[in-house]
This record gives structure tokens, C-alpha cells and sequence, in this order.
């Protein structure tokens, strides 16, 4: 192929999202949206502010921060509001890594980190989970320098681990950036937020995209030291400084009012992986211990291909990831008890042939 780009930018593999189908109606279970709308006030607050969409946003972001600390009891200068919480991920490993500065994650997590590596010229050192997928803290332990990049829930395993567990890779590894990447945390991990102000190299990055059902409007926040929540807006002010547009801004402090009714949201989602996961068991499945919006399951005598495949064909899209220690599983969003139903029931019929 002819090609007019830059040869450092020449065999960078971008990141393949979830398919976004339009040719019918699925029931979604493959890229990890919340099954429920924005509340009644996030909706408003989004019509809202079309009505100065001439203005550019507040590149600082100054309420939505305020709300953010707010809640999390912390003060603004702890937390930076970003284009999905990809944009931390971005500009994190854009701040803190490089060739010789690697960048530490699991061999078996988020495929985002490996696309960001290859994009800024990472060195990346995978450290392989554990057989049963879970993670070895020790491996994170007396790293010399670099980031450390950890998906706590990890994706697309669920199994998380705990704030002792961080405490310790923080402090053994007190020269590097450790970031904390909690997609998931609202679904039954416990949030390492707290510690920021004990571990100057500790960055967490926290979405709207699952729990506060944003997906579409990307909105995302770093919270840490007021050191490196300089260090990485100074990136973001080089890179885009109207990243987080106006009506993401409205959305996400108005979904901050409205915290009650995600929270629910959460519950509910959390209620319906567990029983969802008793149901697979009973089918045959094996299941990490998910404490995200998500299962990862194997069928015992089924290919997960050959699954996914009679899944779409029956109108439910789950996800199929093709890595050597993840091509026999599948990863399956929670959707509303009813799309779980059909999904199981579903299943049961093609497991028994039908
Ligand atoms: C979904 C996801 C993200 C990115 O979410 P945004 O939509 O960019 O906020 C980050 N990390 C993990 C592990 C995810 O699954």
C-alpha cells in the first residue's frame, strides 16, 4: 500500500474496539455498556448545555473537578477530567515511559496498554498471570523505574485485588509511576483512590463510561498527587486542552447529583452477574471470580468461537478475544435480567443441540 506516513508510525497496530453493529438489532453484550440510560437529570443537563455549544468548554474543567473532589474527599488540584479515561492511559504513558523506561502490565489484560506502547515507543514488559489468571503481586514489587499499569478489576479476567496489595507495589516500587486503571471499580472492587495522598506515584484513572452509563459521551478522570495531576494536564494542554467537550462537562456533574441512582444501577448489574454466573456454572461453564460489569467464562466441551458464533447468529453479540491464553474464553457483558435470561436460555438451546 502507498503510504505517506512517518516510518515510526509505520507498523503501529491500533486498538480493535467492540463492534458497534448496524445492520440489526443485537442484544449488546460485548463492549461492556451499562444496560440503563443516563438519568432523567444527565439527559437534561445534556440538551441544556447544547444551547452554548458556540463557546468552547472550560478547558480546566474547573466545576466538574470541584464536584469530583468533592465527592471523593479530596481537593480539585487531585483530579483531572479527560476524554474517556483513555485519554489517562494516553497521557500517562506518553509522561512516564519510554525505550528505556518501560512500562510494566499483565500479559493478559486491557489490549489498550500494548497499542499505547507501540504508539510512544514503550518498552513493555508483560508479567504473566498466574494459571488461574490471577495476579502476582511480587512481580510488581522492587521495579527500579518506569510505569506500572494495572487494570484493577483486571479486563478481561474480572478478579481483582486488594488496596494492601497496591499499598505494597506503591511503596516497593516507590520510583515508579504506578497506575491503577479502575474501569470497574464500582461494580465490587474497592477503590485505591484514598491513597493518593499517601503515594505521591500512585495515578488512578476512573470512567463515566461503565458505571455512569457515558459511554458515548467520553469522560474519564486521573485522580493523584497535585504533582503528577500537573504533570499530565501539562500533556493534555500540548495535546488537545479542549479534550472534555461542554456537554460531557454537564453530563458528568450532573450524573454526580444523581449518584443514588447509579449506584442502584451498580447493585443491579452486580445482582445479575452472580446470578447470571450460577446459571452458566449449572451449563458447564467455568467462571473467573468477575467482580466487574462482566464474566469470562469457558464452556467445558464447547470452543468459545463456535459459542460466539451461534450466539451472534441467535442475535446476542458477546466478545471473543483471540490471545494465546484467551482464545478459549468469552467475555460477557451484563445486560438487564431479561437480556440475561435470553442469553442463558439461549445457550442452554445450543448446548443441547438445538
Ligand atoms: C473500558 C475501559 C477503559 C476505557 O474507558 P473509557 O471509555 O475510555 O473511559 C479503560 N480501561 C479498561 C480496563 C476498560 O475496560
Amino acid at each position: 500500500m502507498n503510504s505517506f506516513l512517518i516510518s515510526k508510525y509505520k507498523d503501529v497496530e491500533p486498538y480493535v474496539p467492540g463492534e458497534q453493529p448496524r445492520d440489526k438489532k443485537y442484544i449488546k453484550l460485548n463492549t461492556n455498556e451499562s444496560p440503563y440510560p443516563p438519568s432523567e437529570a444527565v439527559q437534561k443537563a445534556v440538551s441544556e448545555s447544547a444551547k452554548s455549544l458556540q463557546l468552547y468548554p472550560d478547558p480546566a474543567c474547573r466545576d466538574l473537578r470541584a464536584a469530583l473532589a468533592g465527592n471523593l474527599g479530596l481537593k480539585a488540584e487531585n483530579v483531572l477530567p479527560t476524554n474517556g479515561s483513555d485519554e489517562v492511559l494516553s497521557l500517562s504513558f506518553m509522561a512516564y515511559a519510554h525505550d528505556e523506561k518501560p512500562a510494566y502490565y499483565p500479559d493478559v489484560t486491557y489490549g489498550f496498554y500494548d497499542v499505547l506502547s507501540g504508539l510512544f515507543g514503550v518498552k513493555a514488559t508483560h508479567f504473566a498471570l498466574e494459571s488461574d489468571f490471577t495476579i502476582d503481586i511480587k512481580k510488581y514489587c522492587g521495579l527500579e523505574s518506569g510505569l506500572i499499569v494495572i487494570a484493577n478489576p483486571n479486563a478481561p479476567t474480572g478478579i481483582a485485588i486488594s488496596l494492601s496489595e497496591i499499598e505494597r507495589i506503591c511503596k516497593e516500587s516507590p520510583d515508579c509511576v504506578v497506575l491503577i486503571d479502575e474501569a470497574y471499580v464500582e461494580f465490587g472492587a474497592e477503590s485505591c483512590a484514598p491513597l493518593v495522598t499517601k503515594y505521591p506515584n500512585l495515578i488512578v484513572s476512573r470512567t463515566y463510561s461503565k458505571s455512569m452509563s457515558l459511554a458515548g459521551a467520553r469522560l474519564g478522570y486521573a485522580i493523584a498527587n497535585s504533582d503528577r495531576i500537573r504533570e499530565l494536564e501539562t500533556l493534555k494542554y500540548t495535546l488537545n486542552p479542549y479534550s472534555v467537550n461542554r456537554t460531557a462537562l454537564a453530563a458528568g456533574a450532573a450524573a454526580l447529583d444523581d449518584i443514588d441512582y447509579y449506584r442502584n444501577n451498580c447493585r443491579l448489574v452486580a445482582q445479575t452477574r452472580d446470578m447470571t454466573a450460577e446459571k452458566l456454572k449449572n451449563l458447564g461453564f467455568e467462571l473467573t471470580d468477575s467482580k466487574t460489569n462482566f464474566v469470562f467464562c469457558r464452556h467445558k466441551s464447547v470452543p468459545a468461537n463456535e459459542l460466539s458464533d451461534k450466539l451472534r447468529e441467535a442475535g446476542i453479540l458477546v466478545r471473543h478475544f483471540t490471545g494465546v491464553r484467551t482464545n478459549d474464553w468469552l467475555r460477557i457483558s451484563i445486560g438487564t435480567q431479561e437480556d440475561m435470561l435470553t442469553l442463558t436460555d439461549t445457550l442452554e438451546r445450543i448446548l443441547n443441540g438445538g
